[in-house]
């Protein structure tokens, strides 16, 4: 989509601090970071939140899913790290590109606000 700032920066029109990239995903360091690391997770295929994947998304999405741990890694997060998707109004999605949050290199609270 073309004023979609995620898609945006898969496409390199927007600069980002890339961390991993793939021919089917991207991860790129939030820049209103909440930890000391913290980076956020996307498909290139825009799709605009969890409320939208469908069947054909499940192959991208356990790929995202499975690199999680080695983006983890490569960064340091050996302590642990707390995945988030935020989805909807509600959920205070404000960026309409399905994305995940990965946190890490401090210790997480509970709940969360
Ligand atoms: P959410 O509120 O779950 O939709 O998260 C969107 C996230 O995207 C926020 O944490 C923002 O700080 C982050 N964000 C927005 N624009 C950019 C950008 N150009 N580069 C990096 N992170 C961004």
């Amino acid at each position: 989509m073309s004023d979609c700032i995620f898609c945006m920066i898969a496409n390199k029109e927007v600069a980002s601090d890339i961390v991993y990239e793939d021919d089917n995903i991207l991860a790129f360091r939030d820049n209103a970071p909440q930890a000391p690391e913290h980076v956020l997770i996307i498909p290139k295929k825009h799709i605009a939140s969890l409320d939208d994947v469908s069947e054909e998304d499940s192959q991208v999405l356990s790929h995202i899913m499975l690199k999680v741990k080695d983006i983890a890694s490569d960064l340091g997060m050996e302590g642990g790290y707390r995945l988030v998707n935020n989805c909807g109004e509600d959920g205070q999605q404000t960026v309409k590109h399905l994305h995940f949050h990965l946190l890490g290199k401090r210790k997480m609270t509970w709940p969360p606000g």
